[in-house]
C-alpha cells in the first residue's frame, strides 16, 4: 500500500491556532494550512504563518501556507454563541450594521445592501441553514420573509447573488491584506468570488513561483461561464462548493465539481475540492458515511487536494479530523485506477492548447508516464524551476512516487499542493548533468531510492523555457 497521494488543506482558526494543535495537524498530515482572514487582525494571521512554518521545520514536513482573501464576503452581525431560532414564515428585517443580530432584526456588514438587493431576491444565510426572500426594500431596511427556518449562531455568511454585488473581487481590503502576506513570502493566495480572468489580473503579484500561486475560487455563476480563461489565468483552482451551492441548483454541484476538475487536469492546474467534506466532525468524533464517500469520490474525480474548513477552524477535535481525512484519502488513493486514468488523459492533452512549451512538456510527461508503468519504475524525479514539469507529471496520476525537486525554495513551498508530490529542495543549479546527479544523490541519501534501483528523471535543459525536454532512466549509483 502506497502512502497518501491526495493532499490535505486544513483551515486554521480559533480551534487550531495554538501551538499544540498546530503540531498535531502537521503530524496528522496537513499539507497546506489555510489562513482565513475572517477573524483576528492581520498581525495575528502573520504570527500564525510564522508559527506554522517553524513547527513544520521542526517536524521535518513541508507545509505550504495559503492565505484566503475573503473578497466581498457579506456577514451578519453576531447572533451570539447560543443558536437563535429563525422561524419559518416569520418576517425579519435586515439593516446595515455590525452590532448584533436577533430573530427579528439582522444587521449585515455590507454598505451597499439596500442598493444591490432587490425585492424578490433570495438570500441564503449560513450556507443554506436559513433562506430568506426579500419582500420590500425601503428606507434604511430590507424586509424579508423566512422561506426556510433554522438556527443561527455567531456571524453567519449572507449570500447575496453574485451578479447583484456592486463590489468585485479582489476588494481594496483584499489587496492591502495581500501586501502584508507578500512580505512574508506566502506560498499561495486564494481569491474569493472571482467572476472573470481580469479579476485575477488585478492582483498585484508577480507570476509564480516569484509571486504566490494564485488559487481562483470557483463560487459564482459568472466564473462557471468564464471557466477556461480563469483556469488559464490562475495557478490552481478551488471548487468552493459552499458559495457555489448558493449560486446554482444543488443537484448541479457534483456535475460542476467533475467538470471543473477535468478542465483543471487538461490545463495542468491542481484542483482543490472544498467545503463541508467532514462537516459533522465539527462536533462529532466520526464522519457520516455520506461524508466518507464524498472525500473518496473527490479523490477519484481527480482532486489534487481536499480541504477542511470549519472542521479544523472551529471544530472540537481538529487533529482527529485531519487524521480521519488522511485515512479516507489514503484508502481511496490506494484504489485509484492509475492505468485507465493515464489512458483517458490522452483526450485531455495540453497540446490542444497550441502552446509550444506546453506541447513539449505534455509529450515528455506522457512518455514518462508510459515508461514508469511499462518498466514498473517506483520513483520519478522531476526537476523543475517553476513547478510546471511536476504539475504536468502529476496530471498522469502515476503509481510511481513523484519527487518534485526545485532549486527555487518558493517552488518547493508551492508544490505542497500538487497531487502525489513530495517537494524537495535541489541544492545544485548547474548543468543538466549536475542537476540530475544531485537530484538522484539527494533522493538516495534521504532514503527515497536505493542504490541499484532504476529511476526516471524528468528535467528541462533550458532554464529560460518552461518546457521539459529530458527524460532519463538511470540506475541509482551507490553513495561515494
Ligand atoms: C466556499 O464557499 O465553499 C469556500 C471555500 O469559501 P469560504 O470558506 O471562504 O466561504
Amino acid at each position: 500500500m502506497m502512502a497518501r497521494r491526495t493532499k490535505i488543506i486544513a483551515t486554521i482558526g480559533p480551534a487550531s491556532e495554538d501551538e499544540a494543535t498546530l503540531r498535531n495537524l502537521v503530524r496528522a498530515g496537513m499539507d497546506v494550512a489555510r489562513l482565513g482572514l475572517a477573524h483576528g487582525t492581520l498581525d495575528e494571521a502573520a504570527e500564525r504563518l510564522t508559527a506554522i512554518r517553524r513547527i513544520a521545520a521542526e517536524e521535518g514536513r513541508p507545509v505550504g501556507i495559503l492565505v484566503d482573501l475573503p473578497g466581498p464576503k457579506v456577514r451578519a452581525a453576531s447572533f451570539g454563541d447560543d443558536s437563535v431560532p429563525i422561524v419559518e414564515k416569520s418576517e425579519i428585517r435586515l439593516t446595515v450594521g455590525s452590532g448584533c443580530s436577533t430573530a427579528s432584526v439582522m444587521e449585515v456588514d455590507y454598505e451597499s445592501l439596500l442598493d444591490d438587493v432587490l425585492a424578490g431576491d433570495r438570500l441564503s444565510i449560513g450556507d443554506g441553514r436559513v433562506i430568506l426572500e426579500v419582500s420590500e426594500v425601503g428606507g434604511d431596511q430590507l424586509v424579508a420573509r423566512v422561506m426556510h427556518g433554522g438556527f443561527l449562531s455567531g456571524c453567519p455568511g449572507v449570500h447575496v447573488p453574485s451578479d447583484r454585488l456592486s463590489i468585485t473581487a479582489p476588494t481594496a481590503e483584499d489587496i492591502s491584506s495581500l501586501e502584508r502576506f507578500l512580505e512574508l513570502d506566502v506560498d499561495m493566495v486564494a481569491v474569493s468570488f472571482v467572476r472573470s480572468a481580469e479579476d485575477l489580473m488585478r492582483l498585484p503579484v508577480e507570476p509564480h513561483p516569484t509571486g504566490p500561486l494564485v488559487v481562483a475560487k470557483i463560487e459564482t455563476r459568472a466564473a462557471i461561464e468564464n471557466l477556461p480563461a480563469i483556469i488559464e489565468a490562475s495557478g490552481a483552482i478551488m471548487v468552493a462548493r459552499g458559495d457555489l451551492g448558493n449560486e446554482c441548483r444543488l443537484e448541479e454541484l457534483p456535475i460542476l465539481q467533475k467538470e471543473i476538475i477535468r478542465e483543471c487536469i487538461a490545463l495542468g492546474r491542481p484542483a482543490i475540492t472544498a467545503t463541508q467534506m467532514l462537516e459533522t466532525m465539527i462536533t462529532n468524533p466520526e464522519p457520516t458515511r455520506a461524508e466518507v464517500s464524498d472525500v473518496a469520490n473527490a479523490v477519484w474525480d481527480g482532486s489534487s487536494a481536499v480541504m477542511l474548513s470549519g472542521e479544523t477552524a472551529i471544530g472540537s477535535d481538529p487533529g482527529n479530523v485531519v487524521a480521519t481525512m488522511s485515512r479516507i484519502a489514503e484508502r481511496a488513493d490506494d484504489e485509484f485506477d492509475h492505468r485507465s486514468w493515464a489512458s483517458e488523459l490522452s483526450d485531455l492533452r495540453l497540446t490542444d492548447r497550441g502552446e509550444p512549451d506546453s506541447a513539449v512538456t505534455d509529450a515528455m510527461t506522457m512518455a514518462a508516464a508510459r515508461a514508469l508503468a511499462e518498466l514498473s519504475v517506483k520513483t520519478v524525479l522531476c526537476i523543475s524551476g517553476s513547478g510546471f514539469t511536476v504539475r504536468s507529471m502529476a496530471r498522469f496520476r502515476p503509481e510511481a512516487r513523484i519527487l518534485g525537486f526545485s532549486a527555487n525554495k518558493r517552488t518547493v513551498g508551492q508544490l505542497t499542493l500538487s497531487w502525489g508530490t513530495e517537494p524537495l529542495h535541489l541544492p545544485e543549479e548547474g548543468s543538466i548533468e549536475e542537476r540530475v546527479a544531485s537530484a538522484i544523490a539527494t533522493a538516495r541519501d534521504a532514503g527515497y531510492v536505493e542504490p541499484g534501483e532504476l529511476v526516471a528523471v524528468l528535467a528541462g535543459t533550458n532554464v529560460r523555457s518552461r518546457s521539459t525536454n529530458v527524460l532519463r532512466l538511470e540506475l541509482v549509483s551507490p553513495a561515494a
